[in-house]
């Protein structure tokens, strides 16, 4: 069967491209065989790979990703692993205790990996604050907080001086904290994850399938090899329906992020606040700041549907003139900060934003569809698909 899409990588993931290297990528060439390949190198695929790498030290594992990992949604999106889902119900709590406890599993376990690999990816323990401007966004805080108190978890309300003491900005008139968040640099966070690899997992970019016979053993195409195996797994996020699965239940939307130059030692008195933080939306589809380690600033805002996962230079320059008033609005003391990046990346959504994790086939697994909040829910995903 022909893969019918592939990701279009167009090099603009800022987070990447500030990485101190870029080592040249390992491409599978030839024709080999292995005990599992692993479709995709985001967090869901990476988690995969790791894990059966661990539970199968004898076995031969193979990640293919078709472009270099950290140039994917999961090196491309805010950077942060939450922990409290965003929308929690009050009819299930159980459901939202049960996700909670999945979403601190990952947490724990991406955090030891990075204390045991040593992966500078300005990991932090600093929590998240859902901001809101508007009477609505109040009210949709309200809400959040009652749930949160019946559901014992720890959060704290901010009036417009703490948010502003913290943010530096004072375009804030309400603010809800929750302490367990992590906040990181993704594309430093995944390509750390995979050069960290258990030796018997060899990872191959810029290696698309193309191509997949679905027999006993499976035969993966790619432009420059073939390879064989008995068990697969598709962590190819919103492009799984491109290998025959999961047809018309996905969603794929792109969302957009810029990212500022690092700010001066005059800009970063003049912002003010406690540096080092993340702000989500307390309205959907409102926006999502970083202000990073290194001084940067970021704003991701927008949201596109290109069921041909084509976004044109248009699209970009039309979101980045949306960025770019967004920034000089929240940030008026800096004027002089400019973005030197602006990006898209593609989430996966299913109706119900339950992920899919599980066989697909004989000797086909899944672990995609992460409903916006990748970094928890697709290492779990991969973890427990393995
Ligand atoms: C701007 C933005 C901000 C976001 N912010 C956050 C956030 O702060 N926190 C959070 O948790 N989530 C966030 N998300 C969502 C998060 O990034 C995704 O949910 C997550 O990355 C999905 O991980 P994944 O491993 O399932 O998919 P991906 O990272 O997309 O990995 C799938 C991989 O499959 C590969 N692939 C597909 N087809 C093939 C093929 N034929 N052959 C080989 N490889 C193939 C792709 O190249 C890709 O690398 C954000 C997303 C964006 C775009």
């Amino acid at each position: 069967m022909r893969v019918t899409g592939f990701p279009k990588n167009d090099h603009s993931n800022g987070w990447y491209n500030i990485l101190e290297e870029h080592p040249p990528a390992h491409v599978w060439e030839g024709e080999g065989a292995a005990d599992w390949v692993v479709i995709g190198g985001g967090f869901a695929g990476l988690a995969a790979a790791r894990r059966l790498g661990e539970l199968r030290p004898g076995d031969r594992v193979v990640l293919l990703e078709a472009g270099r990992i950290g140039e994917n949604a999961s090196g491309r999106n805010s950077g942060f692993i939450i922990d409290l889902p965003h929308a929690l119900s009050r009819e299930q709590p159980e459901h939202d205790r049960r996700q909670i406890r999945i979403n601190r599993q990952a947490i724990a376990w991406l955090g030891d990996l990075v204390e045991r690999h040593q992966i500078r990816c300005q990991w932090s323990r600093r929590g998240k604050v859902h901001v809101a401007a508007t009477s609505q966004g109040r009210r949709n805080l309200d809400v959040m907080q009652t749930r949160l108190d019946d559901l014992g978890e720890e959060c704290e309300r901010w009036d417009r001086g703490r948010l502003a003491a913290f943010l530096g900005t004072d375009c804030f008139v309400d603010g809800l904290f929750t302490p367990g968040s992590i906040l990181m640099q993704p594309a430093a966070l995944v390509t750390g994850l995979a050069r960290a690899m258990p030796d018997n997992v060899e990872i191959y970019e810029n290696s698309a399938v193309r191509e997949y016979h679905n027999g006993i053993s499976k035969t993966l195409v790619t432009s420059a090899g073939q390879l064989t195996a008995p068990r697969i797994i598709l962590a190819t996020n919103g492009w799984t329906s491109a290998f025959g699965f999961l047809r018309q239940k996905l969603l794929t939307v792109h969302t957009f992020a810029s990212l500022t130059r690092p700010l001066d030692e005059a800009e970063q008195e003049s912002l003010g606040g406690e540096g080092d933080w993340g702000t989500i939306p307390a309205l959907l589809g409102g926006t999502t700041m970083r202000y990073t380690r290194d001084h940067r600033l970021l704003i991701r805002l927008d949201l596109r549907h290109r069921p041909d996962f084509t976004i044109t230079e248009r699209d970009l320059a039309k979101v980045r003139r949306r960025h770019v008033r967004t920034l000089a609005r929240r940030f008026p003391m800096v004027p002089r900060v400019t973005f030197e990046h602006t990006w898209s990346g593609v989430m996966c959504m299913s109706r119900n934003s339950v992920p899919k994790c599980g066989a697909l086939a004989d000797g086909i697994w899944a672990a995609v569809c992460q409903n916006g909040v990748g970094a928890a829910k697709g290492t779990i995903s991969g973890r427990a698909v393995a």
